[in-house]
């Protein structure tokens, strides 16, 4: 379903149509991108992303939606940058009436009797993707309706995600939670059945809005579990390192295919045990992450901490070059990455941030000089 081929991504993001994505993207089927993937995996990037599409002509206000939802990524990055850690904690307040610390069963088993949210969570673990809508109600049914705590149906979600982004993941979870908001997101029965086509009624969610406040934990949502969240890490390369030429060091968030393309280099896919046993990813995730590393040519995987791998080769640091991160713990030279727009810094709502960034769309010249 995702295909792992450059030439395929830079088409797949040429058959956007940023237009009606407006209007439709909150439906099932609505006209969405599917290239959080490749963003998330650091393919491509979000200023790429909307240069391409502003390069086919299109006004920035007609495409306006399109434009906030890249810059909402951007948004979750630039938090995870300037708060680091802090995000894997309540950000803004506890987490309000908090029941306990697992996930419902019945969602990890698809199997709440809402017939919407079990296909998708069926289909989810056969393809690595869930609508955006979707992941708000999953999140709003663990979390504002089931009382769990954000964090391990966070980690649970994450794991099977192929576009699993940390940042996205887990201040969206916060958001929908209300531990980096100011109120909790619910969904009912009738929201659901209009953006899934469904007209299921008589479930737990079938309720007006009102009845949230004083609704307890419906039962179904009472039997608890904490997913067993294991990497399986796959095996080394046998390196074969010049320590002559320069390193570069590629991870689960740089699978840049043009990052300093042609230069002779020695290139490394470095997977961090220490990385994936604080942040999971499923069997899928990894195996899509290693396919997406055919489009780097001798791209070499090493699974060993950073210094490890400077020590066992006697790599210097002024030869080693990879790209900023919040989970790069690596000395050598850090190279900037790609952001939307020259705004920086945490912004408390994200239409602060929007507010400020969207001048410079008035100017596309100067933004994209360079890019
Ligand atoms: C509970 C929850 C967990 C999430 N976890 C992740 C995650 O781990 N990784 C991830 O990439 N996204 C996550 N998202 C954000 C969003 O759901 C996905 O980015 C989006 O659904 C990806 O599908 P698409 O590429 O078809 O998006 P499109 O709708 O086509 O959007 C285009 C691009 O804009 C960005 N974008 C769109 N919506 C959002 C959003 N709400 N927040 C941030 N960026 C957005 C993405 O880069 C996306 O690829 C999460 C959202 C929620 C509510």
């Amino acid at each position: 379903m995702f295909t792992t081929k450059y030439e395929d991504i830079l088409e797949q993001i040429d058959q956007v149509d940023p237009v009606s994505y407006g209007n439709t993207r909150n439906f099932i089927d609505g006209n969405v991108s599917k290239l959080s993937p490749y963003i998330s995996r650091g393919v491509i990037t979000t200023k790429q992303v909307m240069k391409r599409t502003l390069d086919r002509g299109f006004d920035p206000d007609d495409i306006k939606k399109w434009l906030q939802e890249l810059a909402w990524r951007d948004y979750w990055q630039l938090i995870w940058v300037e708060k680091g850690n802090e995000i894997n904690s309540d950000l803004r307040r506890m987490q309000p009436d908090v029941d306990n610390h697992q996930m419902p069963k019945v969602i990890v088993e698809a199997n709440t009797g809402i017939r919407a949210i079990d296909d998708a969570i069926q289909e989810f673990y056969e393809t690595g993707y869930l609508h955006n809508h979707v992941r708000m109600y999953i999140a709003a049914i663990c979390c504002s309706i089931g009382g769990s705590h954000w964090k391990v149906p966070a980690q649970w979600m994450y794991y099977h995600l192929k576009d699993g982004d940390w940042a996205s993941n887990a201040l969206s979870w916060q958001w929908v939670a209300g531990s980096n908001s100011n109120k909790t997101y619910v969904a009912n029965q009738n929201n659901i059945n209009k953006y899934c086509y469904t007209d299921q009624k008589d479930t737990f969610l079938d309720v007006p809005y009102e009845a949230f406040d004083s609704m307890k934990i419906p039962d179904i949502l009472r039997d608890l579990t904490s997913p067993n969240l294991k990497t399986p890490l796959p095996e080394s390369d046998e390196l074969n390192i010049n320590s002559d030429k320069p390193t570069l060091i590629y991870n689960f968030y740089n699978m840049d295919p043009t990052w300093r393309e042609g230069e002779d280099a020695n290139r490394i896919l470095l997977i961090e045990p220490s990385v994936f046993q604080k942040y999971p990813v499923s069997e899928d995730s990894i195996k899509f992450m290693l396919d997406l590393g055919e489009n780097i040519p001798n791209l070499q995987t090493y699974v060993g901490e950073f210094d490890y791998l400077k020590n066992e080769f006697s790599l210097n640091e002024e030869d080693i070059y990879y790209k900023e991160h919040p989970l790069n713990n690596y000395s050598g030279n850090e190279h900037p990455r790609d952001w939307m727009f020259s705004v920086k810094g945490y912004y408390q709502s994200f239409f602060k941030f929007w507010n400020k960034a969207k001048k410079e769309l008035t100017r596309p010249k100067d933004l994209f000089d360079g890019a």
